[in-house]
């Protein structure tokens, strides 16, 4: 029993192949993970990371709070079950399972005892005599996930377990090791690229794509709300349908243009409160995306107003409810329009060659930008669209007067702030009601309105209903008058370009009360000509992701936040170019080397200032290979 927790995990193979990258999840005792997406995305290179059978290229890998990035596989008490068997073929199924504890010199009566109780849980007791050639893909299966229970581990790790067997015994054999793993209360981590697979057991879901982490829910959340569109394809059979296409606000309706066709559709503005505005203008190119049973044939009362016609080329009908084929229906005869999958009860009056009229469930629209086939309905807004003016150094906003933060130095007019959830606190001054509170994966999303106005905020614990005072954290937001951006969010981090030196160094240490002079080796990093020594431990990650040599002959980038840098006697030099003044925090922006550079102080500063940087929480960056090493 224990818990997995991967920090920035990376694999680069030899041969340059970046198999795996910033691979970050923490995983619970007693959880069934589920890696899965296609061949060739990094699922196995993380699954045996995790083993110890690939090193960790960076990154920090624990298993029961332990790291465990240098320690053996033997040492790291998991065991792993892998597509093939891998049995001996010349002992019997009893000895096969004993292997490994005679191996670790268990006693006789402790082996038996393992033995007979692992075989009694899968069912093969019967066979405990036999030769693994003497039985079926399917006990054989059971018997490697004999070897593994028997050495009770922490963690089990299996590789596509069930690969190697025929449909039904694929089934059969996915119920009994989702009822193992609740029997032995053990953390699992399953590699499949089925995602039905991926779908019964997991009580999480990781889904990779080309060594990216792509999502990581429950099954459920996976269907319902996809974060992008790869995610919503690869998950559900059939595969959720998509259809270009643009939204154009309209009052308080959200006008779904289709692509290709005359088809329109309306949707409530409510029902899209999350849309990030930019999307709602006629123009910019969207992917609707819409279950196949969330498309049904219009019953004829309802028929008219939000339909859409289908040209039908064929159905299949699967006897509790058939599968109809076709494509959007374009009165002009475009041959290209987008493919159509409805799922309806069986008994459904359609026939190829027909032009049905469908409904769609406007509720279960998603909607993902061309481009970047991101979601942009995500569960939690990404910012507020804010409209407010300021005058005579106030601003008013969302139906309050706030002093302007100096740092802004708007002139007055009208401009419109893009606010980001997470700089919504609730100690200012601006009046707002509790709407609606949801749940997303442990976040608390809070729905407020103030001024009339929608409002989204995080890490309030508020009820619904409740009146809060709300506030906004100005080093966060952008500030845009006419589509330009007037004030841009300070970064969250800092970075700044050095290298990793060794240093040799004459110290005096004082032995039987004489001071005697003797050489040490320092490293650490340096940048703009001055050396900072850093705690081994740093050193060490270092030296693990890279090497000694490239080590110290690479460049490197240092991430400091905020308050990560602070003004010294000594230090990297900058030169203060101005002070942010946002009321309760001030900063002064720098420039170091042509970069900017931004330290929170107490004192106002201007010319040239020393900063001393704090190593211990500071990223250290590869960025030759694009690697987080801390
Ligand atoms: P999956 O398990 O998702 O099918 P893998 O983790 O096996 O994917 O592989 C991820 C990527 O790493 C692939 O591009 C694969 O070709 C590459 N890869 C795997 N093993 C090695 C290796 N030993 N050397 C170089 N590249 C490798």
């Amino acid at each position: 029993m224990a818990e997995v927790s991967l920090k920035h995990i990376y694999k680069v193979y030899p041969n340059g192949t970046k198999a795996v990258s910033d691979f970050n999840m923490e995983i619970a005792d007693k959880e069934f993970i589920v890696f899965v997406g296609p061949s060739g995305c990094g699922k196995s290179t993380t699954l045996r990371m995790i083993a110890g059978l690939e090193d960790v290229s960076a990154g920090e890998l624990k298993i029961g709070g332990l790291v465990v990035n240098d320690m053996e596989p033997k040492d790291r008490d998991i065991a792993m079950v892998f597509q093939n068997y891998a049995l001996y073929p010349h002992m019997t199924v009893y000895e096969n399972i004993a292997f490994g504890l005679r191996l670790k010199k268990l006693p006789k009566d402790e082996i038996h005892k393992r033995v007979t109780e692992a075989a009694e849980i899968l069912g093969i007791t019967e066979y405990l005599n036999k030769k693994p050639k003497e039985m079926s893909g399917g006990q054989r299966q059971r018997v490697a996930l004999g070897r593994a229970i028997v050495r009770e581990p922490k963690v089990m790790l299996l590789d596509e377990p069930l690969s190697n067997l025929d449909a039904k015994l694929r089934t059969q054999m996915r119920a009994e090791i989702s009822k193992l793993h609740t029997k032995l209360q053990t953390t699992f981590v399953y590699v499949t690229h089925d995602q039905v697979e991926a779908m019964t057991m997991g009580t999480r879901i990781v889904v990779m794509k080309d060594g990216f982490v792509q999502q990581i829910d429950t099954p459920k959340n996976l269907y319902n709300y996809p974060e992008n569109k790869f995610v919503a394809s690869f998950i559900g059979t059939p595969q959720m349908n998509f259809f270009d296409a643009k939204l154009l606000k309209t009052g308080n309706e959200v006008k779904i243009l289709f692509d290709g066709t005359d088809a329109e559709i309306s949707v409530p503005y409510p029902s899209l409160y999350k849309i990030i505005p930019d999307y709602l203008d006629g123009k910019t190119p969207v992917v609707i995306g819409l279950r196949a049973e969330d498309i049904s044939l219009a019953p004829a009362a309802k028929k008219g107003k939000n339909v859409i016609k289908v040209a039908v080329s064929h159905k299949e009908e699967l006897g509790n409810e058939t599968l109809v084929y076709g494509n959007l229906y374009t009165t002009d005869g475009a041959a290209e329009t987008a493919p159509v999958i409805l799922k309806d009860t069986a008994d459904i009056a359609v026939n190829a060659g027909d032009i049905a009229e469908v409904t769609l469930n406007l509720g279960k629209i998603r909607i993902f930008d061309k481009q970047t086939e991101r979601s942009v309905l995500p569960r939690i807004p990404e910012y507020n669209y804010l409209d407010c003016t300021v005058k005579g150094g106030n601003i008013k906003l969302l139906g309050a007067e706030l002093a302007l933060p100096e740092a802004l130095s708007c002139a007055d007019g009208k401009y419109t702030l893009l606010v980001p959830v997470n700089a919504v606190n609730f100690d200012g001054g601006i009046k707002a009601e509790v709407v609606s509170r949801e749940d997303v994966n442990g976040v608390t999303l809070l729905a407020l309105t103030a001024g009339g106005k929608r409002v989204w905020a995080v890490g309030g614990d508020f009820a619904e209903g409740a009146e809060v005072n709300i506030g906004v954290d100005f080093k966060k937001i952008t500030v845009m008058s006419d589509g330009e951006t007037v004030f841009s969010p300070m970064p969250g981090l800092n970075e700044i370009d050095c290298n990793f030196v060794k240093r040799k160094f004459v110290e005096t240490a004082e032995v039987n009360g004489k001071s005697k002079r003797k050489k040490v080796i320092r490293f650490g990093f340096e940048t703009d000509g001055k050396f900072f020594e850093v705690p081994d431990d740093v050193s060490r990650k270092i030296f693990n992701a890279l090497g000694v040599k490239k080590a110290l002959s690479s460049p490197f980038k240092l991430q400091l936040g905020l308050y990560g840098l602070t003004v010294a006697e000594s230090g990297i030099v900058a030169t203060v170019e101005k002070v942010l003044n946002f009321g309760a925090e001030k900063f002064l922006k720098c420039t170091v080397g042509g970069r900017e550079i931004f330290v929170g102080t107490d004192a106002d500063r201007e010319g040239e200032v020393c900063l001393a940087p704090d190593f211990l929480n500071a990223g250290v960056v590869d960025p030759k290979r694009d690697i987080k090493i801390i």
